[in-house]
């Protein structure tokens, strides 16, 4: 939690925390019709003794976007300059099937970004994101991201309006989910066949034109790069207006752009994040881990440009993420359980001579501050029988250092494992153990 924490600091933000338990009127305001069922609501007893009429409606927090704009709006916060950036780490709750990855209890840890209607705000919040996972060496993620305007759009020139939409969101969230899961292999007791079928059943209950119904299956299966998606979307809601419009206004190809400058390459458009909760405006995206299977999704966020305002603020554009901390735990021990060497120590110096022992005690110093767990050889063992009790020990790596090695000023990394060495500088051989021992490039 400390690695978290400190990464989220680092880009300006202060801690904040909300009750565990709200009004439930806090969350009906906007989100979704279906948001009681998935909840755990109470009443006050005394007061249901004492008067009927005055019962109130209690939730167990199921998130904390809507608390944090209460908190907002009724406190200095609003005052200050923006953006305004806060964050909270705590428990939600929500009633779901429980099952692993899935629970009614779990802890999040997100950041709000209030204030900044720019793109930039949405891409360094992304970063920030990717940053935590990176911190935490969970370096295999997927960004998913998606512009929702483009689907209120398409979906205002069909004429559904905002709360109709929100429910074909959620048809095409549930549907979209279960297609990137067949995708990756993961069992899910359905076909593709059988995930599309339902989505056009549900989609005519709700009473979407057959013509429409079309166009948002393709948006199921559509997602990639910016450079072909576009243009696919374009050619798709050509005939709808709103929709072309939004897309020549969409951030979603800068956002796209510089978050791949950035360095992260594993990020696509993907138009069939609808995200569950009907406040989300603009700009949402979702990341996975797929080491999680199932339940891979380990953020998800967004941009929420009315909220603060429906809420009684005044017209205030915000953007936030939430990390689901216990889907980061189970991905940390899955990716951590099969690095970690099956002795204390990463590596072991073996020296030809006494004569190498200045430059192996400066390389043992460096790593050590880099946070490795290094021996040197302190039984004057031949150079032979110390690489044997390495191998013995089962440690990862054997750092040679002979005459050669110490005139140069490099060294030979053994990797115990593979058998493999090579003669390498200092940084090549502190990046191939960072690269195996914690799987981080
Ligand atoms: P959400 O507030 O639904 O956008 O969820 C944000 C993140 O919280 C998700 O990406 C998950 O990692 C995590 N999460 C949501 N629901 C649960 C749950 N029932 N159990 C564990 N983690 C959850």
């Amino acid at each position: 939690m400390e690695t978290i924490r400190k990464t989220i600091e680092s880009y300006g933000y202060a801690e904040v925390q909300t009750p565990t338990f709200e009004f439930l009127k806090l969350f009906e305001i906007r989100s979704g019709e279906k948001f009681r069922d998935d909840v755990f609501v109470f009443q006050d007893p005394t007061k249901y003794l004492k008067d009927e009429d005055k019962v109130v409606d209690y939730v167990l927090r199921p998130e904390y976007t809507a608390p944090i704009c209460r908190m907002y709006i009724t406190s200095d916060l609003c005052i200050q300059p923006k953006p305004v950036k806060i964050y909270y780490i705590g428990s939600c709750y929500r009633y779901e099937t429980p099952q692993p990855g899935r629970y009614r209890e779990f802890t999040q840890v997100g950041v709000e970004l209030i204030g900044s209607p720019h793109p930039e705000a949405d891409v360094e919040l992304i970063i920030l994101a990717a940053e935590v996972l990176k911190a935490l060496k969970l370096k295999k993620f997927i960004i998913r991201i998606n512009d929702l305007n483009i689907l209120r759009g398409l979906l205002s020139d069909f004429d559904h309006d905002y709360d109709a939409q929100n429910r074909i969101f959620n048809a095409i969230d549930g549907a979209a989910g279960a297609l990137r899961k067949l995708d990756l292999n993961v069992p899910i007791n359905k076909t593709r066949e059988g995930v599309i079928e339902e989505v056009q059943t549900e989609l005519k209950e709700l009473g979407v034109a057959p013509e429409l119904s079309k166009i948002l299956e393709s948006f199921l299966e559509l997602h990639g790069d910016a450079k072909e998606v576009i243009p696919r979307i374009q050619a798709l809601v050509k005939k709808a207006p709103t929709a072309v419009k939004a897309i020549d206004n969409s951030p979603l190809k800068f956002v796209v752009e510089k978050l791949k400058n950035y360095g992260l390459i594993d990020c696509e458009i993907d138009l069939g994040i609808a995200r569950g909760l009907d406040y989300y405006t603009n700009i949402v995206f979702e990341i996975d881990l797929p080491i999680l299977g199932n339940q891979k999704q380990v953020c998800g966020g967004g941009r929420y440009n009315r909220l603060i305002q429906e809420f009684g603020g005044e017209d205030t554009p915000a953007t936030g993420f939430a990390f689901g901390f216990d889907r980061l735990l189970l991905a940390y021990s899955k990716v951590h359980e099969r690095k970690k060497p099956s002795s204390p120590v990463d590596a072991l110096i073996c020296t030809y001579s006494p004569d190498e022992q200045d430059w192996a005690l400066q390389v043992a110093g460096e790593l050590r501050k880099e946070g490795f767990k290094v021996e040197i050889d302190l039984m004057r063992r031949k150079f032979k029988s110390s690489l044997s009790n390495a191998n013995k020990r089962e440690i990862p790596f054997a750092i040679i250092i002979g005459p050669t090695e110490k005139e140069q000023q490099e060294l030979t990394l053994k990797d115990l494992e593979s058998g493999i060495q090579d003669t390498m500088t200092y940084d090549d051989a502190l990046n191939e153990m960072k690269e195996k021992l914690w799987g981080i490039d």
